[in-house]
């Protein structure tokens, strides 16, 4: 039997999504009408998951569709804006109903979760791909380029644990039920840090979601803010699971390794204080100096190298 069509799959799948707040016209139009809140910036993000490449093509589809919208919501949590809205250009093989079931089920779960709307896509035909957009709202943006000589360099949370699960997600390593449950959460569900931008908002100087690893996104932000910063590596927090299934390796994937999304940000000197009353999580790695750009590390007082630069595309 011939599965469902395009405007089936629109219709049966993803035309009755919860609709929030600034939604005049979801899906079924030519556009979506949306009213942004007075005074506020949007903030518009847009990332695509090939599968083989961010996903495996056989994961559960309720996993890859949340990982799709967490990843987009952690570009806002990032900027410090609040999700409101996400479109969904979805390229598919064949249209497996018992496949978009599942997807369309894991990415209204989290769509309500985090409060955002499905407010239109594409839907077609080719090698499975997931792009999703997302925008959101914000009155105080944190961005790349605000850091300064004598900030301090935070992280949100422990870090290396969706690396140390890769191996786990590709089928390349055995481990027990409960290790291949967190190994999965790790990967597919990361939690992305909206309560902690919210709470640094006021008094970041710059912050950058951890995608592609620590010392590249952190790269990313002294580029951006024409500085440099030295990072403490023996202070990074590393993530319990990330210990327990890369063991030495652990502290070289908290340094380096990707798809944490936790957050790192800059605070000036005189507020961390209050940043510590702030978001108590949050953990001191090292401090900005002015620089070309490159990020020092040192372990036990000597410089560290890292053996991998983190994940880049080509
Ligand atoms: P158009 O030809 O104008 O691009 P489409 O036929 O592609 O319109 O889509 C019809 C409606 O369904 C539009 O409102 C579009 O945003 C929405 N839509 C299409 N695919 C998806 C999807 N995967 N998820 C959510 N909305 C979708
Ligand atoms: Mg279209």
């Amino acid at each position: 039997m011939p599965g469902p069509g395009e405007f089936d799959i629109i219709r049966d799948y993803f035309s009755g999504a919860p609709q929030g707040a600034g939604v005049v016209l979801g899906i079924g139009d030519d556009c979506a009408l949306l009213q942004p809140p007075a005074g506020e910036l949007l903030a518009t993000s847009v990332d695509t998951l090939v599968a083989g490449r961010h996903f495996p093509a056989d994961g559960d589809p309720a996993l890859i569709a949340s990982r799709a919208l967490r990843v987009n919501l952690s570009d806002l949590a990032a900027m410090n804006a609040r999700p409101l809205w996400f479109t969904l250009a979805l390229t598919l093989p064949e249209s497996d109903a018992d496949w978009l079931q599942a997807f369309a089920d894991g990415l209204f779960m989290c769509a309500r979760e985090y409060g955002v709307s499905l407010v239109g896509g594409d839907t077609t035909k080719g090698p499975l791909s997931i792009t999703v957009q997302v925008t959101g709202s914000s009155a105080a943006p944190l961005r790349r380029d605000g850091a300064r000589a004598g900030d301090a360099v935070y992280v949100s949370g422990p870090l290396g644990a969706a690396a140390a699960a890769l191996p786990v997600i590709l089928g390349q390593c055995e481990v027990s039920d409960r290790e291949h449950r967190r190994a999965l959460a790790a990967y597919y569900e990361p939690v992305p840090q909206l309560h902690t931008a919210a709470a640094i908002g006021a008094i970041a100087t710059s912050a950058v979601d951890i995608s592609d690893g620590l010392l590249a996104d952190l790269g990313h932000i002294c580029r951006a803010s024409g500085v440099s910063a030295e990072v403490q590596i023996d202070a990074l927090p590393v993530a319990e699971l990330a210990r327990a299934l890369a063991g030495e390796r652990a502290l070289e994937l908290a340094a380096t390794g990707g798809d944490d999304y936790q957050l790192c940000f800059t605070v000036p000197a005189d507020k961390l204080a209050e940043l510590e009353a702030l978001a108590p999580g949050a953990v001191r790695i090292g401090t900005v100096i002015a620089g070309d750009g490159r990020v020092h590390n040192r372990l036990n007082g000597e410089n560290w190298a890292a053996a991998s630069a983190g994940y880049q595309h080509f």
